[in-house]
């Protein structure tokens, strides 16, 4: 017997999660099928436990440097229980489930809890399990999975996958991070806080592959300051042994060769589109897997949507949210603005924090623009130098004729809170006039009073 709504999401992470929300906001029936608990990578094996573990590994670095501020611990050196770390980012994930579990039921969102494919395209039928569920129509987001190393699959114990190091139990005495990507980054940094000895090997020319380069440059050379190996322009080549690894690769330098104890694998995330029904069913793929759709992020098949990580955009859980509230518009029949992915701001946990929306200086000039630059160090910031985190800086970018700004981008302390002001800048097409006070701003509730002055002052609307 078929079950009948108005919208059924296949995949019940960010993406699927937020179509089902705004959907059921919207009045609209809405179905979510998904066969694990609610919340997908970001809340699982993602985001959240990625941040949670960080926090961790923040605590440390502040606990070591007690005695910098006057807080003497005598001889006590800080001990890292990972077990104890592990829990409370299970209970903080489990919380935030519970939360989503919540918020779906209150919207009137009926979940399924099965493996979902879409078996009749045309007439937008996703089979659960035993049960036949029919939407008007169907919002595809079954997320991502990590890429593994060309023939070495992870085996949880020495080749390791972002899950896996999420559920680590114990701190690898030596680590190779392969991909010095944003979650690379944020591993290598966590692991050296944990006592790790870290190297990242990255194939092109800097970290952050996609950052402003001023600021890919400056992590490189904060990492190195850290006592993190970085190996840019460099491939892998081999990886011999057992227990300890030989792990050989080509640097600019030469060949080289490393042991470590465990590889971390960090080279992307592939979209999940395959055995589920999708091709069959008429939903066109790039060659990349991704699913093909418009700027409404309808597929090609009509009345079947397609959010989140399966779509070729940037890998992002807000990006997911973004996708999945123009989905529902163009289902509810309005003409929603499709996502303006150059616009979207993007924060990356590593020490010192990274954070920027819009172009970079690179992007901004091969686009024809003439810019003008402006870069205000955290060192004569006075919140930055009391925190004991005078490093980074924050780089404004703007077209040098309207002065409108291209690109705001924060290194150092705070710079995921502080990229907010830069974020709302960048797509209110604020002049760098507006802007003056970026720089001044500090953390916490003074950040937070930062965007309030830019929203008064910008005179934001509610929305
Ligand atoms: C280590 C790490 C750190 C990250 N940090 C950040 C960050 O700081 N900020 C950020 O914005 N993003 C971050 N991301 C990326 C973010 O997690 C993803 O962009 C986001 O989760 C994508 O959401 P999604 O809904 O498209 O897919 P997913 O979150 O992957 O959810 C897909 C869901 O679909 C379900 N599913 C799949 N197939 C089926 C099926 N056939 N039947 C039923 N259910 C199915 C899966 O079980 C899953 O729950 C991080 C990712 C990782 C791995």
């Amino acid at each position: 017997m078929a079950e009948q709504f108005d919208v059924v999401v296949l995949g019940g992470g960010p993406g699927g999660y937020a179509a089902a929300l705004y959907g059921g906001s919207a009045g609209l029936k809405v179905a979510v099928v998904e066969d694990q608990r609610v919340g997908g990578t970001c809340l699982h094996r993602g985001c959240v436990p990625a941040k949670d573990l960080l926090q961790t590994a923040e605590v440390l670095r502040t606990v070591r440097a007690a005695g910098d501020f006057g807080v003497m611990l005598g001889d006590v050196e800080p001990v890292l229980d990972l077990a104890v770390a592990q829990a409370r980012k299970q209970g903080v994930v489990d919380k935030l489930t519970k939360g989503v579990e919540g918020l779906l039921k209150a919207r009137g969102v009926t979940t399924f809890s099965a493996w979902g494919t879409l078996a009749d395209g045309p007439n937008h039928v996703v089979r659960a399990g035993d049960t036949e569920v029919v939407g008007d129509a169907v919002v595809l987001a079954t997320g991502s999975y990590p890429r593994a190393l060309p023939g070495l699959d992870f085996d949880g114990a020495r080749i390791l996958s972002s899950e896996h190091v999420l559920a680590m139990e114990k701190v690898p005495a030596r680590a190779l991070v392969v991909g010095g990507g944003a979650i690379g980054c944020e591993f290598a940094s966590m692991l050296s806080d944990f006592g790790s000895e870290v190297t990242v090997l990255e194939m092109a020319p800097r970290l952050l592959p996609g950052a402003d380069e001023q600021v890919a440059d400056f992590l490189g050379r904060m990492f190195k300051r850290r006592g993190i190996t970085v190996h840019t322009d460099s491939r892998l080549t081999s990886i011999e042994g057992t227990t300890e690894l030989e792990v050989g690769f080509e640097s600019p330098d030469g060949p080289v060769s490393l042991t470590v104890d465990q590889i971390i694998v960090s080279i992307g995330r592939g979209p999940r589109t395959a055995g589920m029904g999708f091709e069959e069913a008429g939903v066109e793929l790039l060659s990349s897997g991704h699913v093909r759709t418009d700027g409404r992020m309808e597929t090609t098949v009509p009345g079947i949507y397609a959010v989140g990580d399966i779509v070729d955009s940037p890998q992002l859980a807000h990006v997911g949210f973004a996708e999945a509230i123009v989905a529902i518009g163009a289902i509810l029949g309005e003409d929603p603005a499709p996502v303006e992915y150059e616009r979207v701001p993007w924060g990356i946990y590593c020490h010192p924090e990274v954070a920027w929306a819009g172009l970079t200086e690179e992007a901004a000039t091969a686009r024809g623009h003439e810019i003008v630059k402006s870069v205000h160090r955290f060192g004569g910031n006075s919140r930055a130098l009391i925190i004991g985190e005078p490093e980074g800086f924050v780089k404004v970018i703007a077209d040098a004729t309207d002065h409108t700004v291209l690109g705001v981008h924060v290194i150092g302390p705070w710079a995921t809170e502080l990229v907010t002001e830069g974020y709302l800048a960048v797509n209110w097409e604020a002049t760098t006039d507006d802007i003056g006070r970026l720089v001044h701003a500090h953390p916490t509730l003074s950040e937070l009073l930062g965007e309030s002055a830019l929203a008064v002052g910008g005179r934001g609307l509610h929305g």
